[in-house]
């Protein structure tokens, strides 16, 4: 894998201009940060222009518009047919792309981005997206999301044979297996190498000759085609379809991959058929409320989210507020179910960003006051229904009733638009450790008791696979992956299998 060696490429990988995730350790938002919204995290948004004299400047604005799946870092690669181009940098997009020398740089017709919050791997230069490799027929460029559930032992091969790892990112290994394939054309290769891997995979590629999408047979991660004056677009979101102008083709299919050349589209079906399991999580809280994903609508999704919550958890209270900006669609849905007033009685403050750095104890201390501030004037003597979209750990969720008490409510009923998150996400969803979960060690009623609440209860699991349509959780074949709720993983876990395995070892050892 080279990055700036051979002289045909431009790399540029900053890592000056954009580095206090590197110099200060967590940035304000990552888990374990005071800052945290004590919510999971989407690992990564990729996005690909093919054919349009402006591919560079559409991939940036593409970005842009799915800067809320990864905040770490954001990086872009074009080709002009025979060279490429490469930036990556840590940093939110805004503040990486706006130069315009910076899009520039990035010549040609055709050109892909990342955007990346880290989950596995450090958040390092080296790990930063889209990955680049000068193969014998030429560079190839690749941005994932998702999280391979074998890469680690693919690696410990790959490794075995030769292979030298530049990254501890896993979606090297997938750069690896195409490189020591010896199938003959790339895509050849391509296919040998997904066919692999298991896990989660939206992924954008691009090589001299086009650009390539693909989803993981499961389709755990999104990925949508458009188009924009006779270019192609891919997309993990729609949103990020819209701010460019381009219309909405059509999902990429689970199991799909798209080859996209000057002579049109392509598809292939290079896996076995499987039944198809989209991330439930997507609806609950990752994607964006005007994204369009699988046919629905997230932002109604939402609403009937907070319906379904209202018919099941009905609350003695005066009014519905939301915990923002995640918790906002389902509390309006809970309101008009319920007939109970809507309102903002939290207002977030949308500046604490990555760059807040955490100078001193008392400023730490503060927590989620420097993100959240109750409104007092419409809690003062009132009996809330508080909404939020998830509870992970749990401390966020205490604070925040502790907040809203303060503020002069007289209770607090705590809603929550999923169902306790018990498990961990190993498909490109940054979560804790099972045993870091609040719901995995306490039952609702212990949840209750440590957040503070009058009551509590979170939706059912069938009630929200009818807020997205179904008729319940089909619990033979369940129609989504919905994992974090029920521990009912869709593929293999490998390298956790191996991991669990090894660790009495361990501990024997130390
Ligand atoms: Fe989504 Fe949860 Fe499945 Fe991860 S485990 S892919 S967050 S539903």
């Amino acid at each position: 894998m080279t990055m700036d060696t051979h002289h045909h490429n431009t790399a540029h990988d900053d890592m000056t201009a954009h580095d206090d995730t590197a110099q200060n350790g967590p940035a304000a938002g990552a888990p374990g940060t005071p800052f945290d919204g004590d919510h999971l995290h989407e690992e990564c948004g990729v996005f690909g222009v093919f054919g349009h004299e402006e591919a560079a400047a559409l991939t940036a604005l593409g970005l842009h518009a799915l800067q809320h799946r990864g905040q770490e870092a954001s990086g872009i690669v074009s080709s002009d047919g025979s060279d490429f181009f490469l930036e990556r940098h840590i940093g939110l997009v805004g503040d990486v792309f706006t130069h315009p020398s910076i899009i520039e740089r990035l010549k040609g017709r055709t050109a892909i981005g990342h955007t990346r919050y880290s989950t596995t791997g450090a958040p390092v230069l080296q790990n930063v997206q889209p990955m680049f490799a000068e193969f014998a027929g030429g560079g190839f460029a690749v941005a994932h999301n998702g999280n391979l559930t074998n890469a680690r032992v693919l690696k410990r091969t790959l490794q075995g044979r030769g292979s030298i790892f530049q990254s501890t990112s896993d979606t090297e290994t997938i750069i690896h297996l195409i490189a020591t394939s010896n199938r003959g054309p790339l895509i050849d290769r391509l296919v040998d190498a997904l066919r692999q891997i298991e896990g989660a995979y939206a992924i954008v590629a691009l090589w001299g000759g086009g650009m390539i999408g693909c989803r993981d047979p499961l389709g755990v991660r999104p990925l949508v085609l458009g188009q924009l004056d006779g270019a192609y677009v891919l997309a993990s979101e729609t949103c990020a379809l819209d701010i460019i102008g381009a219309h909405y083709v059509r999902d990429i299919e689970p199991g799909e991959l798209v080859v996209i050349t000057e002579g049109g589209i392509e598809s292939l079906r290079p896996f076995q058929p499987a039944r198809p399991r989209f991330c439930i999580f997507e609806y609950v809280y990752f994607a964006r409320p005007d994204s369009i994903v699988e046919g629905r609508n997230i932002y109604s999704v939402r609403k009937r989210i907070g319906a379904e919550l209202a018919r099941e958890n009905p609350a003695p209270a005066d009014l519905v507020v939301p915990v923002p900006d995640s918790g906002t669609p389902a509390a309006i849905g809970y309101a008009q179910e319920a007939s109970l007033p809507f309102e903002l009685g939290i207002i977030r403050n949308h500046y604490v960003g990555r760059t807040f750095i955490q100078p001193t104890d008392s400023i730490r201390r503060m927590g989620v006051k420097l993100k959240h501030n109750a409104n007092r004037a419409m809690l003062e003597g009132k009996r809330v229904v508080l909404i939020d979209d998830s509870i992970v750990r749990g401390t966020t969720s205490l604070k925040i009733v502790e907040m809203v008490r303060d503020a002069g409510a007289t209770e607090v009923h705590m809603r929550i638009a999923s169902p306790p998150t018990t498990d961990s996400c190993f498909y490109g969803v940054d979560t804790p450790e099972k045993s870091k979960l609040i719901a995995s060690r306490m039952s609702v009623e212990e949840i209750a008791a440590f957040i503070k609440v009058d009551s509590l209860a979170f939706l059912s699991i069938d009630g929200l696979y009818r807020a997205v349509g179904e008729a319940g959780r089909n619990a033979r074949e369940p129609q989504f992956c919905d994992a974090c709720f029920t521990g009912d993983y869709p593929t293999r876990l490998t390298d956790r299998q191996e991991e669990l395995g090894r660790k009495p070892l361990l501990a024997r050892a130390s």
